[in-house]
């Protein structure tokens, strides 16, 4: 075998060990080889062959990790599917990789069924008890396990994710069986995972959070799955199973930091907290490194590449404020380079594209062609993202590149302007964006949330802080920005919105 299988080994070593926990529910390690061997035949049974996509529709329930290492053994790419989307968007994902079988979560069977009769899929199945549909505990019952069936090619795709859509149509990620499985082994050494962790999935597993779960499956530690978001529920199920590692988003860590029980609750097993996704600012990261008292592992990487660089606990010294918003150095196995628009590397405080390589990137994009040959140009993935290194060699990520605001010739990141807006008491949310214009080419534009003053009183405010080019010439009102399942805001929809 040439790839890792996420439970064969955990089950002959710690068999009777808790491997995932979901509520009341608990499955153990050997329970979950045998059933994961089950549903591979299962689906042999109803004329899937390796290759061929398998879609999930559900919350972080128990099964997410059997369905994921059952993909992964018998060859099939499973397609995890975030369920916030509308049908319309769901209907798109699921056109564009015609999947042979749909899985449907608890809450989920009246969708899946309209669904998979939309896009014709031929086989569907129900987790738990299901009204209508076939339920996949009686498929899974009914199976022969027939350990001689399933492939061993490497390349086979073991999961094709769909990126979160915050710059357009989301794309279709293709991770092989070797890049599931580099993904899986960077994250468990810079983890240091071990079958004494216990990670609770606080993310929804349709992200690639997922794989910070199973780089502790993978050692034998146990996944205790979070199917809602909820602060006082997360930080109750962490004092309940004794976490001691858990992946959380930048606006999480603030709402756990808000909520009212934080201070009841006995974090003492919690040793690591992994977060990323988008950026942080120094402020609330210095509150959370206080109040959780323990190491802090920030995550710099996208769908298509897995975390690419890491800040790791020991760079999270609260005085260091540059290394502190910096998003560390290379994760093991891969290469970060940041280049100029003709692909050469550009020296130390120079900002240009990032650039990775390794055996966690993506193989392609699924039906795209064209955009894979784009985005892989020269065996190197072009992130879009903006960035430099310092002097110390961290990197800073300024912004994306279609983000970036160019205003009378000077390039303006957004970031930057909404990290010194957000400091005003009266704004409670900002996101900054260029409009077209046709003196200056664009405009930095300011969205905002809040009570905040009159325009004259903002721009003298911000323009004692930033450059001048740099303040919003432009300041609009709304209610309420619009933000994506990861929290990152849709700028694309925001510059349409305002646009009209
Ligand atoms: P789409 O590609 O469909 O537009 P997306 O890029 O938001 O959506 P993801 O792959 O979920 O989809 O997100 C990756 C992006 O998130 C990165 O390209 C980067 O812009 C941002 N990001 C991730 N981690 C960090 C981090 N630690 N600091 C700053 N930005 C981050
Ligand atoms: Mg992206």
């Amino acid at each position: 075998m040439r790839y890792l299988d996420l439970v064969r080994g955990p089950a002959t070593r710690f068999g009777e060990k808790t491997a995932v926990v979901e509520g009341d529910r608990r499955i153990t390690f050997r329970e979950l080889d045998d059933r994961v061997g089950r549903l591979g035949a299962a689906l042999r049974a109803r004329g899937l062959r390796p290759g061929d996509r398998v879609a999930l529709l559900a919350a972080n329930e128990l099964e997410y990790v059997e369905i994921q290492a059952a993909c992964l053994r018998s060859g099939f790419a499973l397609v995890p599917l975030n369920i916030r989307l509308t049908e319309r968007e769901l209907g798109f994902i699921l056109s564009d990789c015609s999947p042979g079988l749909f899985v449907a979560g608890r809450a989920e069977e009246k969708r899946a069924a309209s669904l998979a009769a939309e896009v014709g899929i031929p086989h569907v199945l129900a987790l738990g008890e299901p009204q209508e549909l076939p339920s996949y505990d009686d498929a899974l019952r009914q199976a022969v396990p027939d350990p001689g069936a399933d492939p061993e090619d490497p390349e086979l795709p073991a999961t094709i994710l769909y990126t979160s859509g915050t710059t357009g149509l989301p794309k279709g990620a293709v991770v092989d069986r070797l890049g599931f499985t580099a993904r899986v082994m960077t994250n468990a050494v810079e983890l240091q995972t071990s079958a004494a962790d216990v990670h609770q999935a606080s993310l929804p597993m349709f992200h690639i959070a997922a794989f910070l779960s199973y780089a502790h499956t993978a050692v034998g530690g146990t996944v205790v799955m979070l199917p809602e978001f909820d602060p006082e529920r997360a930080l109750r199920t962490m004092e309940r199973e004794r976490v001691t590692t858990t992946v959380l988003v930048p606006t999480i860590i603030t709402m756990l930091l808000d909520c009212s029980v934080i201070d009841e609750v006995d974090l003492s097993a919690l040793r690591l907290v992994i977060y990323g996704g988008s950026s942080i600012e120094p402020g609330p990261l210095r509150r959370a490194l206080e109040r959780f008292g323990c190491g802090f592992h920030q995550q710099y990487g996208m769908t298509e590449t897995g975390g690419q660089t890491i800040l790791r606990p020991a760079d999270h010294d609260p005085a260091d404020t540059e290394r502190l918003s910096s998003g560390g150095t290379e994760a093991i196995g891969l290469e970060v380079r940041v280049v100029d628009e003709e692909d050469r590397p550009l020296p130390a405080g120079e900002v240009g594209e990032i650039v990775c390589r390794g055996p966690s990137v993506m193989l392609q994009y699924w039906n795209r062609p064209e955009a894979t040959a784009e985005a892989l140009r020269g065996g190197w993935f072009h992130t879009g993202d903006m960035g430099y290194r310092d002097s110390r060699g961290y990197l800073h990520i300024t912004d994306r590149r279609n983000d970036m605001i160019i205003t009378g010739g000077e390039n303006v990141y957004p970031r930057e302007v909404e990290a010194v807006l957000i400091e005003h008491p009266d704004i409670a949310d900002v996101a900054v964006v260029g409009l077209p214009d046709p003196k200056w080419g664009q405009t930095v534009t300011a969205v905002l949330v809040g009570q905040a003053p009159a325009d004259e009183e903002l721009s003298a405010w911000a323009r004692q802080r930033l450059a001048g080019y740099k303040v919003p010439r432009r300041w609009v009102r709304v209610p309420e920005l619009p933000r994506n399942v990861t929290g990152k805001v849709l700028k694309h929809q925001l510059r349409a919105q305002l646009a009209k």
